[in-house]
């Protein structure tokens, strides 16, 4: 649906969209939903447009919704293209993407692919900038702030707005942020669970898990035990990286 004029907020009977704030609900527009059958199993897929941004999100759900009686498992999983679609280990992005589409189609719920968040939001060439910066001796946090760019520039604005219009006003939310649990709640989604979503951390990419534990305030556990932890070579040229 699109908008609706904040006029429109009359005590009719009618539910209106959670916006959190009573404003006019953030315009977000859905098409048709289809089948998606994956290697983890099959979903239905549902494109999302941010019709402020025109960027477009992916809404990949379970074909049935839970049968335990329990909130949907939702994941807001932010684009990102080096780990997503190239399984790189500067991050944890792919294998998170993988756990949360296995955890779904076991459990039910919906994981919502949020494009225009690469780099937690500065975008793929600044996020490589970053990793340049990274390599030089800064930490994830650091580099954003040498590159001059924010931190976090993500919004759950338009994500909060396709959970409501999806009909999921309350969610067991799967992820290790609770900023993300915050923000949905200011945009009228409650999560009534945070269901974490740890992978076993990496050579490669425990600098930044500590940095998004120590700085950024992320439930890790970062047990390394907890997997499998190839070591590169002392002279890896890949010793250094991190998101
Ligand atoms: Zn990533």
């Amino acid at each position: 649906m699109t908008a609706s004029a904040a006029s429109d907020d009359s005590l009719d009977g009618h539910r209106k969209p959670h916006t959190g704030n009573g404003a006019a609900p953030y315009p977000v527009s859905g098409g048709p939903i289809v089948q998606l059958p994956t290697a983890f199993g099959d979903f239905v897929a549902q494109a999302w447009t941010d019709l402020v941004t025109g960027v477009e999100h992916l809404a990949v759900s379970s074909p049935t919704p839970p049968t335990d009686g329990k909130a949907p498992l939702v994941r807001l999983h932010s684009e990102c293209l080096t780990g997503d679609v190239f399984g790189s280990y500067r991050c944890d992005c792919g294998e998170q993407l993988a756990y949360a589409l296995e955890l779904i189609h076991e459990h039910g719920g919906t994981l919502l692919y949020l494009r225009g968040q690469e780099g937690r939001g500065i975008g793929l060439a600044n996020k490589i900038k970053a990793y340049a910066l990274q390599e030089a001796g800064f930490d994830t946090v650091e580099a954003n702030e040498q590159l001059g760019l924010p931190v976090d520039a993500r919004c759950y604005k338009a994500a909060a707005q396709v959970l409501a219009e999806m009909g999921l006003h309350e969610v067991r939310l799967l992820s290790n942020n609770p900023d993300k649990q915050n923000r949905l709640a200011q945009a009228g989604v409650t999560v009534v669970e945070m269901v974490p979503t740890e992978v076993p951390s990496r050579e490669q990419n425990i600098r930044y898990l500590r940095t998004k534990k120590e700085r950024m305030e992320h439930r890790l556990l970062l047990d390394t035990a907890a997997g499998p932890v190839p070591v590169p070579a002392p002279d890896s040229p890949f010793r250094h990286e991190q998101d």
